[in-house]
Parts: structure tokens; C-alpha cells; sequence
């Protein structure tokens, strides 16, 4: 960990699991030992984000998967920074690749949604990534420079906020990104940080990496100096979660 980078691991539960299972996934979590050095936060579906925050330890923190821009209001369907903040979680993942490309989630949209989760006091978990496309044709740079652009002009205090570098073509697949290739666009993303936002932020802002991350590739992961923990969905709801907790060493 470079800088006092706090470790951070992310757990994205999707849309998985019941009462059952995740109070069973919950007990395993309890029982692990976790790094007093590493920061956890448990993404859970907003309609469990209280039944977890009541069976979490309290050394882990509880995030919802997504927010709506405004506090209230006629938005069926939405929940809002302040309803999570009154269930006890203290996170919320934005701009996640399947908001972005299953529910046609704009960079303006989830710039607002960031903008509103912050001056709530959430912390936000701000995710960008490229396309399979985008990679072939060389212009990943671009892609998650425009995304952290959409995501950094609303943001005023970036203690914060956490970026999570995952290529969608990573996510789910199985194929995860390489130790080399996550850390080439992690030190590009701290370098887009210092030339527009400030070398300070640059400096301590924590980029995590998410895309097939499992017990067996999250050690060598961990071993970039640019990647600062993890977004884990699946393996995040098996016992694995708990090594990939522990990777750095
Ligand atoms: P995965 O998902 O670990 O199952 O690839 C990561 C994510 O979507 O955050």
C-alpha cells in the first residue's frame, strides 16, 4: 500500500441471494479474520441492506448497489442516499458497468448521482471501465478518462470517494484483467488525477480494481502498487471473500 492507501475490498452482491443465504454468507463473513488494515464494505440489494447492516459485524460496512439524484420524491422504483443512510449502510456503488449497459446509465446521470450521494455524507464507490471494443481499438485511455471526468466534476471532498477500475469485459467472464494490464490503467487513472484534479488527490484517492477477481489471482493483484483492493461480485459470496479480504500482505 503506497501513500496511506487504506486496503479497500468491495463485495457486489448483485441482484443474488435470499434471507437464507445471505444470513448463512453473513455468518461465514462474521467468523473470518479480516486485516485491521483493510477497509470492507458489503454491496448488498437495497431490499437487504438493512437485514445486513442488523447482521454484519460491525467491521464491515454495508453499500447499496445504486442511488437515485434527489432526496425524495416521485421516483418509483428509486431509493435515495438518505433512505440508505437511515438503513445504516455508508456506501453506495455508482456507475457500475451494468447500470451503465443493461439500464443505459449516462456519465451525466451518474455524475448527479454522485454529486447528491456525497453532499448526503455517502461514500461513493465510483466505477468506470472499457469495452472489449474499446480495448481493441486502443482507446481504453479515453474511455475511463471520460468516465472519471463525469465522476470528478462533482466531486469536492474525494476522502470519499473510491474509483473502481473494472473492464467490462472482465466482469462475470472469468477472464480477468492482468496484474500488468489492471496497473497500466491504474497509474494512466492517477496520472488523469493530477494533471485535473490535484497530485494531492492523485496521491491518496484509492483505485480498486473489479473483473473476475478470485482467491487464486487476488495476491499478485494486490501486489501492483497502483491497485488499492478490489470490487468482487461473484467470488464475494463464497468463502474465497474472506482470502481476497487478506490479499494484501
Ligand atoms: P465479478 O464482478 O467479480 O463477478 O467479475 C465484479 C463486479 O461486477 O463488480
Amino acid at each position: 500500500m503506497s501513500h496511506g492507501r487504506k486496503f479497500f475490498v468491495g463485495g457486489n452482491w448483485k441482484m443474488n441471494g435470499d434471507k437464507k443465504s445471505l444470513g448463512e454468507l453473513i455468518n461465514t463473513m462474521n467468523a473470518g479474520k479480516v486485516n485491521a488494515d483493510t477497509e470492507v464494505v458489503c454491496g448488498a440489494p437495497s431490499i437487504y441492506i438493512d437485514f445486513a447492516r442488523q447482521k454484519l459485524d460491525s467491521k464491515f460496512a454495508v453499500a447499496a448497489q445504486n442511488c437515485y439524484k434527489v432526496p425524495s420524491g416521485a421516483f418509483t422504483g428509486e431509493i435515495s442516499p438518505a433512505m440508505i443512510k437511515d438503513c445504516g449502510a455508508t456506501w453506495v456503488i455508482l456507475g457500475h458497468s451494468e447500470r451503465r449497459h443493461i439500464f443505459g446509465e449516462s456519465d451525466e446521470l451518474i455524475g448527479q448521482k454522485v454529486a447528491h450521494a456525497l453532499s448526503e455524507g455517502i461514500g461513493v464507490i465510483g466505477c468506470i471501465g472499457e469495452k472489449l471494443d474499446h480495448r481493441e481499438a486502443g482507446i481504453t485511455e479515453k474511455v475511463v478518462n471520460e468516465q472519471t471526468k463525469a465522476i470528478a466534476d462533482n466531486v469536492k471532498d474525494w476522502s470519499k470517494v473510491v474509483l473502481a477500475y473494472e473492464p467490462v469485459w472482465a466482469i462475470g467472464t472469468g477472464k480477468s484483467a492482468t496484474p500488468q494490464q489492471a496497473q497500466e490503467v491504474h497509474i494512466k487513472l492517477r496520472d488523469w488525477l493530477k494533471t485535473h484534479v490535484s497530485e494531492e488527490v492523485a496521491k491518496s484517492v484509492r483505485i480498486i480494481y473489479g473483473g473476475s477477481v478470485t482467491g487464486a489471482t487476488c495476491k499478485e493483484l494486490a501486489s501492483q502498487p497502483d491497485i488499492d483492493g478490489f470490487l468482487v461480485g461473484g467470488a464475494s459470496m463464497k468463502k474465497e471473500f474472506i482470502d481476497i479480504i487478506n490479499a494484501k500482505q
